[in-house]
Order: structure tokens, then C-alpha cells, then sequence
């Protein structure tokens, strides 16, 4: 258990600043009788600045770098290990302040000047798909706000990345509070400043959150369905059994232009993801399933094909397959595209994030 702001009254336990948020922050100052401008000055040594310590905040004065240090502390995640695969792609192990660990993952498009973050926000997931590495793994703790987003702070050249994916190790929504303080300081001007449309958060579909998430942030929002109906996602998904595909695509299709005055302003869509798995849901008649179930969302579909690993029975599609799922889409007039696996050779591609005990234990 990480600590909470009120725990800085105990003498015998400091606090990691990265872990309160910036109203968590105004109320231990208050608690000090220090002015609520100082909260923005410690605000941005540590989410602009990043420094490593409370010393080199230096427009504080020393009585308050005093106090400060008597109550607090400041630790960044570890970068513990490092794989580069033949494509660019960067996959980090990140060490936690209780030494459990998770992965991020450095994403290049140099022909696009591009680069995007994808981040987690639990260590596990309870959430159980059955085609996913990290479910393998024991939920062992949600990530706090300041985790979320630190992972974005420790990776060299933090200020080249354009874009964020919230689809590493964990589900976003399981975890929902805490997501929404990250995004907050990812997308706060004073802090990364990353624009909300350049941030994407992927639930396996907890519908109740779903809606909250689309009325409460202007991020965009990924569906990560993989199935066109309930007893091939109810296999893969365990999360169908609670919200099955009608909840799940009424709740997209009540946030469609004509019912939600602002998906009309803002050129707004959902992305569904779909990752084609030989033999389960790659075939065309799957596909014009899939094409009469999302009638009426506005969405694209991004195409994967499954990163086999030896801990899953399920095969990669066949290219002519994956093609033939697509223009069925195409032919639909549906927005598809094909996403290439990035990082598969180091498995940072999707579904292959995990801890590096799992890992170990694993052998993948
Ligand atoms: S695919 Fe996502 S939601 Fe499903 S188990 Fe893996 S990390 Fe969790």
C-alpha cells in the first residue's frame, strides 16, 4: 500500500511527491500555512522540471525546502532494463518504489516524426483475456496517478514524444481515478502539455466507465473488441459475461453525433480494435458480422494480427485472411486499417507486456 497525503503527519514515514496530486499538494500546504503560489512552483520542478530532488527547487525558500524534506521525498521509476528492437521500438523495464515493475514502451515513426508512448497503469490485470501475456500475471497493485504518468518522465528525450497510448500492462478503467490524474498531468500545459487528442486510452469495455470517461475527458477512446459476437469474445474476454456487446456498443452508439452534441463539434470517433487470431474470429463471414454490429458508431477499426507466444494457444492469421477480413470492411465503407506490430521481436507488441518476475517465471 503507497502512502496517502495524510500519512505525511507521521514523523516515521515520508512521502514520494509523485505520488499526490496538485489538490493533494494545496492541502498539505495549507496543512504547513504556506501560500497555495508555492504549490504551483513544487508542481513544476517536478512535472516540468523533473528534478531528482527537493534541493534543486530553488525559487523555494530553504525553511521550506526544510520542511518539505522532513515530510517528503522525490523518487523517479528506475529504468531497469531495456530492449531495442530491429524496428525502433524501445521497450522499458521500470522499477516502482516497492520494486515491482512494469513495462513502457517507446513507439518511433520516423516517417511521420512521431513518437508515441504506451504506458500502463497496474501492475497485472485482473481482467483475465485470454490471449493476453499480462493477464497471466497476479494483480499486484494499481499504479498511482504520478506512476501513470512518470512513466512518460523517465524515458531519455521525454520531450520527442507527440503521442500516448494507455494500453501497456493493465486495465485503464479498473483503475479509473488514478488514469484521470495522470491525463491530467500529461495533458497540464505547466506539465508535459500533450494535447487530449493525442492521448488514446484502450478498455477491454467497462461499460459504466466508459460513459463517464466520455463525458468527463476530451482524450480519445479505444474499444479493444477483438470479437464480432458474445460467444467468441465471451471465450477470449472474460469481461463480456458482465457487459456483453449489445451494453457494450449501445453505450458507443448513445455517444454518436446525432445524440451527443459533441462528437458533432470535435470530429469525434471511437477506435475499435480487433486483433484477427487464426481460426477464432479472422474469417469473412466475421467479418461482415462485425460490419453489422458497429453500424451506427462512429469509429475506425484497427486490424492486428495476434503476437503468438508460447503461454497462449491461439496462431497469428494468415495474410491473404487478414485481407480478405479487411475488405470486407473497406467494402462496407467502414474507416479500416491494418496496424503493424511494433517491438513484436522484443514482445513489447500488444498483449506481450509483463513484470519481469512473470516474465522469468514464464519463460516468455
Ligand atoms: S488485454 Fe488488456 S485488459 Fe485484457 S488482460 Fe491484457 S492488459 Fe488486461
Amino acid at each position: 500500500m503507497l502512502h496517502s497525503v495524510n500519512d505525511s503527519k507521521a514523523s516515521d514515514s515520508k512521502v514520494n511527491l509523485i505520488h499526490l496530486s496538485f489538490d493533494q499538494l494545496t492541502e498539505a500546504f495549507t496543512f504547513m500555512n504556506e501560500p497555495s503560489y508555492r504549490v504551483k512552483q513544487l508542481w513544476q520542478w517536478i512535472w516540468r522540471n523533473r528534478v531528482e530532488s527537493i534541493d534543486e527547487m530553488t525559487n523555494l525558500s530553504k525553511s521550506l525546502r526544510e520542511k518539505l524534506n522532513e515530510r517528503y521525498f522525490l523518487r523517479w521509476p528506475v529504468i531497469v532494463g531495456m530492449e531495442t528492437s530491429s524496428d525502433g521500438t524501445i521497450k522499458y523495464l521500470l522499477q516502482l518504489e516497492d520494486l515491482k515493475s512494469v513495462e513502457t514502451v517507446w513507439i518511433p515513426r520516423l516517417d511521420q516524426e512521431r513518437v508515441t508512448v504506451c504506458i500502463s497503469t497496474q501492475v497485472g490485470c485482473r481482467m483475465g483475456c485470454t490471449f493476453c501475456l499480462t493477464a497471466q500475471q497476479k494483480t499486484e497493485r494499481d499504479l498511482t496517478a504520478g506512476e501513470i504518468a512518470a512513466q512518460l518522465y523517465v524515458l531519455p528525450c521525454r520531450e520527442e514524444i507527440t503521442n500516448v497510448v494507455v494500453m501497456g500492462m493493465g486495465e485503464p478503467f479498473d483503475n479509473y481515478d488514478n488514469l484521470m490524474g495522470a491525463l491530467k498531468i500529461a495533458n497540464d500545459p505547466h506539465a508535459l502539455g500533450i494535447g487530449a487528442s493525442k492521448i488514446t486510452v484502450s478498455t477491454s469495455g467497462l461499460v459504466p466507465k466508459i460513459e463517464k470517461f466520455i463525458q468527463e475527458s476530451k482524450c480519445r477512446l479505444a474499444i479493444s473488441l477483438n470479437a464480432p459476437n458474445d460467444a467468441i469474445r465471451t471465450q477470449i474476454m472474460p469481461i463480456n459475461k458482465a457487459y456483453n456487446m449489445d451494453t457494450l456498443l449501445s453505450a458507443l452508439r448513445k455517444f454518436s453525433g446525432r445524440n451527443y452534441p459533441r462528437a458533432r463539434k470535435n470530429n469525434f470517433y471511437f477506435t475499435i480494435e480487433y486483433i484477427l487470431m487464426e481460426g477464432l474470429n479472422d474469417s469473412a463471414d466475421n467479418a461482415r458480422e462485425l460490419v453489422r454490429r458497429l453500424k451506427g458508431i462512429p469509429c475506425k477499426v484497427n486490424l492486428l494480427m495476434y503476437n503468438e507466444n508460447p503461454n497462449t494457444p491461439f496462431r497469428r492469421p494468415t495474410e491473404e485472411a487478414v485481407d480478405a477480413f479487411k475488405k470486407v470492411l473497406v467494402d462496407a465503407g467502414m474507416l479500416s486499417f491494418l496496424r503493424k506490430s511494433r517491438g513484436r521481436d522484443i514482445s513489447a507488441a500488444c498483449g506481450q507486456l509483463a513484470s519481469d518476475n512473470k516474465r522469468q517465471e514464464l519463460g516468455a
